[in-house]
């Protein structure tokens, strides 16, 4: 057993009561235990995040943007040790592991960049309409913030977190997800590796439990979420107990529109990549793909074959297009739709299988024509499925999109550039891309609408999010 948790500049054993188990999905064996942190550990992760926290927040920007860059370093120093991880604990093929190192080095020093322009921002005049008052502006950091984070991107969400929080001035305490506990570890080591103040970053590993510790704390000044609509929720509530902020990163369920003027093969590529990237286990899964009704049957069908020629396997010992599931609990939940599927009479053009040979693999799937009443056209199912429906046009496409509870990401796809921003200025989600799939950058935001969540992540709003705004304002009479 490894000592997990980073509390106070120390490696802690967990005295929690759940023991954790890693898993090598594309095997289904285990290769890792670790017991988790108990509420008691929680409470001193959270007591150290405060003490550190005035210090801390009187570091000079400038000197916190040295620790991100140094934080950046050294994630692209142990690139690859990290893509071996994240290939065995996540089941990622090797192209995939290779761009989750680069975002989050690219997302650290990012903010370190925004720190280093934070000097001149702060105590910026603002402008009075009337006379006799100066007043200025300060950006303070929120305080302790609690981050809790889900297993598809471990390195990614964290740092998308990470980043800012420390950017601003804040202290932390991370839960990573039972399902990936190892990955984070990293940010423990490299802290050490910097000589971060003891407290300004504690990570605790465990399950709903530690977690339930971590939403339910006095002590924190914030919450930032990312995971199920199930859990997000039960955040906001510990959030509302407590009068405090919270960010949600929840769910998705995003359309990409195809229209009869693009060209197919190339369509093929951005529908495949937004439903089989991660192996589907995406929020911004482009999973409802709307296609015109003029080139339907032509793009199915190259869609079937583009399916049916991925190359699924373990991505440890061969080149593969898509590795497995990452738990044995997310090829249940995908095996059931796969059931819900055939109940519902759904037509299935590729795959509808899952497979255990050994691991946790499922084939990637598409299904033709599916009715909107369907449960597989309404739910998020995190994995490789795809459900198609027709369209005659453009009104009939924006409004079968914005038809979802959630809101988080949609695809354009078509040559008309002009069609394509019309259409993106009235889709109701928190990311557009035309003509591409799941194009991230740091500068933009990440975050969605509806039951998608609440707040943006990335860019200077991902920042803001960590800050407090105080306005000092002086007679001058
Ligand atoms: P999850 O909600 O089960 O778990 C997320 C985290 O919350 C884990 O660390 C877990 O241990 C912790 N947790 C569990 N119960 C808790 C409780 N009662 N109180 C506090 N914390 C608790 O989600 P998951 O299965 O890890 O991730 C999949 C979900 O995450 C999907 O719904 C997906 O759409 C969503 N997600 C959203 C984004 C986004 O940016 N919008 C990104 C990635 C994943």
């Amino acid at each position: 057993m490894t000592a997990a948790h980073y509390i106070n500049g120390h490696w802690q054993h967990g005295e929690g009561v759940d023991c954790i188990t890693v898993y090598d999905p594309a095997l289904g064996q285990p290769f890792a235990e670790l017991i988790a942190a108990s509420p008691a550990q929680v409470d001193q992760a959270v007591a150290a995040a405060r003490s550190a926290l005035p210090a801390w927040r009187n570091v000079s920007a400038q000197q916190r943007a040295a620790y991100l860059r140094g934080f950046a370093e050294h994630i692209d120093q142990r690139r690859e040790a990290l893509i071996a991880l994240q290939m065995q604990n996540n089941g990622k093929p090797h192209h995939e592991a290779v761009v989750d190192i680069d975002d989050a080095v690219a997302t650290f020093n990012y903010y370190a960049g925004l720190a280093e322009q934070l000097t001149a921002r702060q105590g910026r005049e603002v402008p009075l309409s009337a006379p006799g008052f100066t007043a200025h502006t300060r950006l303070d950091p929120v305080g302790v913030v609690g981050l809790i984070v889900p297993w598809n991107f471990p390195l990614v969400t964290s740092a998308w977190k990470l980043a800012p929080a420390l950017a601003a001035g804040c202290t932390v305490v991370l839960k990573p997800s039972e399902i990936t506990p190892l990955i984070e570890q990293t940010y423990g080591q490299i802290a050490d590796a910097l000589g971060l103040p003891a407290g300004v970053l504690n990570i605790v590993g465990g399950k709903a439990e530690t977690g339930a510790a971590l939403s339910n704390h006095p002590g924190i000044d914030k919450l930032s979420f990312t995971g199920s609509n199930a859990v997000g929720s039960q955040v906001m509530r510990s959030a509302a107990t407590f009068c405090r902020p919270v960010t949600l990163e929840l769910g998705g369920k995003s359309a990409i529109l195809v229209f009869d003027d693009c060209d197919l093969d190339q369509a093929v590529e951005w529908i495949v990549a937004g439903i089989c990237w991660n192996a589907g286990q995406m929020c911004s899964a482009t999973s409802r793909l709307l296609v015109q009704d003029s080139i339907a049957d032509a793009l199915l069908l190259r869609l079937k074959s583009a399916f049916e020629t991925l190359r699924v396997g373990n991505p440890l010992t061969a080149e593969v297009d898509m590795g497995p599931l990452t738990s044995q609990a997310q090829w249940s939940k995908v095996n059931d739709y796969f059931a819900i599927a055939r109940a519902e009479n759904l037509q299935c053009m590729a795959g509808g299988e899952v497979v255990r040979d050994p691991g946790w693999f499922v084939t990637p799937t598409l299904y033709a024509d599916v009715p909107l009443t369907s449960r597989l056209w309404g739910e998020e199912i995190f994995g490789p499925l795809l459900c198609t429906h027709r369209f005659s046009s453009e009104d009939d496409a924006v409004a079968l999109a914005n038809d979802s509870r959630f809101g988080l990401v949609a695809t354009v796809i078509s040559a008309d550039l002009v069609r394509a921003e019309r259409i993106a200025n009235t889709l109701d989600v928190g990311h557009v891309w035309i003509n591409s799939a799941q194009a991230v950058f740091v500068e933009t935001s990440w975050g969605g609408t509806k039951g998608s969540g609440i707040g943006r992540e990335l860019g200077p709003w991902g920042l803001a999010a960590y800050q407090s705004v105080k306005h000092v304002t002086r007679c001058l009479g």
